[in-house]
């Protein structure tokens, strides 16, 4: 998108390339110095200014030099903090590759982003161990009640019908009943619009 210059609303300027040192650290504790980011420069009045992209831009690249993934040797601990008793058996709890956690503890390659924050969900806490451990259990069986946010967004979605309802037929149920849900057929909806998957 094209920017504009904050000064005198020129729109002609130039794009051009400075060194940034942000107040963030590699994981070696280095400087990170962006040698070439962007800004514009106004070709009127020669005013200086960032625009939205090149601010992301700078941002993502800042992020990516300062994420920190978990060493070879983290690695080997967080797998052997929990109760497997091979790396095979390991890799397949978290469905990586079977070899995954010999080539990641000898550095031979590294783990991706996403198994990398898998790792760490997994060996945060035992309830998201046992999570883990019920779906395979359970062939990866969906279940609504393993997904808490999903959970409150449905109860919110019942509530919020509860109100149109109440106000649309003067009702005087009890808000936490919502079994009368599934009866009710009013004239401008059919009754598969109220039609929802009842808690067990
Ligand atoms: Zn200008």
């Amino acid at each position: 998108m094209k920017s504009k210059c904050l000064e005198c609303l020129s729109i002609d300027y130039d794009v051009i390339n400075f060194e940034f040192v942000s107040d963030k650290k590699k994981p070696n504790g280095e400087a990170i110095i962006i040698k070439d980011a962007e800004m514009c420069r106004c070709q009127k009045c020669g005013s200086e200014w960032m625009s939205g992209a090149q601010i992301k831009a700078l941002n993502e690249k800042i992020e990516e030099l300062s994420y920190e993934s978990l060493t070879p040797a983290r690695i080997a601990e967080i797998r052997e903090s929990m109760p497997f008793k091979t790396k095979a058996d390991a890799a397949k709890f978290f469905c990586f590759n079977h070899k995954a956690f010999i080539k990641w503890e000898k550095g031979y390659s590294s783990p991706n982003k996403s198994a990398d924050l898998l790792m760490r969900l997994v060996a945060r806490s035992e309830e998201n161990f046992n999570f883990v451990k019920e779906l395979h259990d359970k062939a990866f069986r969906f279940d609504l009640a393993d997904y808490h946010f999903l959970v409150k967004a449905e109860a919110v979605q019942v509530d919020e019908m509860n109100e149109h309802t109440y106000e649309n037929n003067n009702a005087t149920r009890s808000k936490e009943d919502k079994s009368y849900l599934w009866m009710i057929n009013p004239t401008d909806n059919t009754a598969d619009d109220y039609a929802m998957p009842m808690a067990a």
